[in-house]
C-alpha cells in the first residue's frame, strides 16, 4: 500500500504543484492529493510528511499560519487583554501597554490575546502552535499522469491504489483500477531505467491470480530486463519506451478489447 500511495501522491504533484490546507486532525491536508488517491487520509497525510522528510517531495515558497494549540484550528481572532486582570480597557503606547482598569504596564506582546473560533480556547503568542503550508512540488518524479488520462478518456473514472483481498486473505494493491461490465480491470505502472527486474512481473501475475481478477495489464517502461512469454492470456504486458507511449497503446488494446464506456454502438 505505501509505494503505491508514494507512487501517485509524487505523480500528481510533477504534474501540477498541490496546495497544503490547515486541517484541526492531521495538523494539514491536500484535497488534491485525497480526492485522488482511494486511501484514508490519515495515510496519505502520512506519506506526504514522509516524502517530505526523504526530500522527495518539496515545499515551494512555504508560509507559517498560526492554529490553536489546543485543537489545531486556523484563524484564531486576536484582541488585547491586560494579562493580570482581563480587562480590555487599555492604553497602547508603542510597544507598552497600560490597563486602565488595574493599572498594570505591560507590553504589546504580553497583552496580545489569540481566541480560537472553533474551540473558543485563548492563547498568548508564547503558546501559540505555527505550521508551515505551502506548495508540494514532485519535480522528476515518475509521472503516471499519462495512464490514468488514457482510462479517463475511455469513460472510466480510475481507482488509485485500490486494495483487493485475495483468496489467500492476503491485501493486494494495484496502481489503477476500474470496473467494466461488473469486473475489475487493473493495471500496474513500473518504471526503471535499467528495465523492470522480471520479478516484478512474476509478482504481479501471482497477486492477480489471488484475487480473482479476469483482465489485468503490467506496464513496463522501457521494457522488462527479460523477454518472457507472459502465458496468460488475462494479463497482458505492455512494454513502452515512455508512458506517454504506454499510455497510447493501454487505450488502443482496451479500445480494441471494446472496453470503453464511451463505444455507441
Ligand atoms: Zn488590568
Ligand atoms: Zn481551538
Amino acid at each position: 500500500m505505501e509505494n503505491c500511495i508514494k507512487k501517485h501522491i509524487l505523480s500528481i504533484a510533477s504534474e501540477a504543484d498541490v496546495e497544503s490546507y490547515p486541517d484541526h486532525l492531521t495538523e494539514f491536508t491536500v484535497p488534491k492529493l485525497l480526492e485522488n488517491i482511494d486511501a484514508p487520509k490519515e495515510e496519505i497525510i502520512k506519506e506526504v510528511n514522509d516524502l517530505e522528510k526523504s526530500g522527495k517531495l518539496i515545499m515551494k515558497s512555504p508560509y507559517l499560519t498560526m492554529v490553536c494549540p489546543s485543537c489545531g484550528s486556523p484563524d484564531p481572532f486576536s484582541k488585547m487583554v491586560c494579562p493580570k486582570c482581563g480587562s480590555q480597557n487599555l492604553k497602547v503606547e508603542g510597544t507598552g501597554v497600560e490597563c486602565r482598569n488595574c493599572g498594570l504596564h505591560t507590553s504589546v506582546q504580553e497583552a496580545l490575546t489569540f481566541v480560537c473560533k472553533t474551540c473558543g480556547k485563548s492563547f498568548g503568542l508564547g503558546n501559540a502552535k505555527w505550521i508551515a503550508l505551502g506548495s508540494l512540488s514532485s519535480r522528476g518524479a515518475v509521472d503516471v499522469e499519462p495512464i490514468s488520462r488514457a482510462i479517463m478518456d475511455l469513460g472510466f473514472y480510475p481507482k488509485r491504489c485500490q486494495t483487493i483481498r485475495g483468496a489467500s486473505g492476503v491485501n493486494h494493491h494495484y496502481d489503477f483500477a476500474f470496473e467494466h461490465d461488473g469486473s475489475l480491470r487493473v493495471v500496474d505502472v513500473r518504471v526503471d531505467v535499467k528495465g523492470v527486474n522480471i520479478s516484478e512481473l512474476i509478482e504481479f501475475l501471482s497477486k492477480v491470480f489471488d484475487s480473482g481478477i479476469k483482465e489485468a495489464y503490467f506496464i513496463a517502461v522501457p521494457k522488462l530486463n527479460l523477454s518472457i512469454n507472459a502465458g496468460k492470456n488475462n494479463v497482458k504486458v505492455i512494454e513502452a519506451p515512455d508512458l506517454e507511449k504506454a499510455s497510447e497503446l493501454l487505450k488502443h488494446i482496451l479500445t480494441e478489447r471494446g472496453i470503453s464506456s464511451k463505444i455507441v454502438h
